[in-house]
């Protein structure tokens, strides 16, 4: 847990929404106000250094500025316009990582309020077809604008369990990639005071139990697809029983026909090695990666291999 003493001051993250405008013009655009811009950061250390009215290129994602952590975008016009997503860097990861090529047929299992799904979207060039699920009805409202107004038109948003949907209903025959960003502890988001949640609040171990088994179950459903050749797993959670251990119980359940994909072997922060691919998944924390915290694992499937267990 971050004490108040060791205080972190992340960057405000800013993700340029292709859909809708590229990385130059918006660098352009923020020149014009009078913003200095760094260029390309070359290490972690490089985004702590941003000035107030600085803002640099981040070193992993092309599209991802950082800002000093005091800006605020909210009411910036690229940001109502849609040009720009005020998203952190860790949770761009997941998209970054799935890659789906444009055209392809992808779901977004718990989607709402649709960070995730619109870098999809943007990563897809609104080409293929994105299938977004989420439960809560409020979120999926938000989520609606927010698509909107980013410039998505390749989804079909669903108000639906995914945990009930069928696997073997045709219209989901040609999906090959699957984002699972679970409900989660939280404990990884860092509040105002830039302290992790309240761990007392997000991680009862009756709790993380719960969580956990709803996390297995969505990311068993994910892999179960007839046709899907890569699921990715993320969580804003610091917790290992939601992280790891969720990770580890999959490949011990299906890891006859899937394996973990070794993410980003420059990211400083790994899994933890509680199983010998641990590591292939990869964590972030405000102190390692100027994010919050983060876990993100990736399963693909093995060529020829066929689903055995039920
Ligand atoms: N991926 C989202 C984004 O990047 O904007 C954040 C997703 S949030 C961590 C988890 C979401 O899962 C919540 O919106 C919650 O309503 C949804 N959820 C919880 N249980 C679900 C279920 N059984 N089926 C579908 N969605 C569910």
């Amino acid at each position: 847990k971050v004490s108040s003493k060791e205080a972190y001051q992340l960057p405000r993250y800013v993700r340029v929404n292709l859909l809708k405008s590229n990385t130059e013009d918006v660098i352009d655009y923020f020149k014009r106000e009078g913003y200095t811009y760094l260029g390309q950061a070359t290490s972690i250390a490089d985004l702590r250094q941003i000035d107030r009215k600085q803002f640099i290129s981040d070193l992993h994602l092309s599209e991802l500025l950082a800002f000093h952590p005091k800006t605020d975008l909210h009411e910036h016009f690229l940001y109502t316009a849609g040009h720009i997503i005020l998203q952190d860097k860790a949770s761009c990861l997941p998209a970054y990582l799935l890659s789906p090529p444009a055209g392809s047929h992808v779901i977004d299992a718990c989607a709402a309020p649709g960070n995730k799904t619109s870098h999809l979207a943007a990563i897809l060039r609104n080409k293929g077809k994105l299938f977004a699920f989420d439960l809560d009805t409020k979120r999926l409202a938000t989520m609606g604008t927010l698509l909107l107004r980013a410039g998505v038109t390749c989804h079909e948003l669903a108000n639906q369990d995914f945990t009930l949907v069928d696997p073997s209903d045709p219209k989901y025959q040609d999906v090959n990639y699957v984002l699972v960003d679970p409900s989660c502890s939280g404990s990884g988001i860092v509040n105002r005071l830039n302290q992790f949640t309240d761990e007392e609040e997000s991680a009862s171990a009756q709790r993380l139990q719960a969580l956990a088994s709803f996390q297995y179950k969505a990311l068993s459903l994910a892999l179960s697809f007839p046709n899907v050749e890569r699921v990715i797993y993320s969580t804003c959670s610091i917790h290992c029983e939601e992280n790891e251990d969720v990770v580890k119980e999959i490949l011990k359940r299906h890891g006859n026909r899937i394996r973990l994909v070794n993410l980003m072997p420059s990211w400083p922060l790994r899994g933890l090695d509680t199983f010998p691919e641990g590591p292939y998944c990869i964590r972030a924390t405000p102190s390692d990666t100027l994010t919050n915290g983060f876990f993100v694992a990736m399963f693909e499937k093995q060529p020829g291999e066929k689903e055995t267990e039920q």
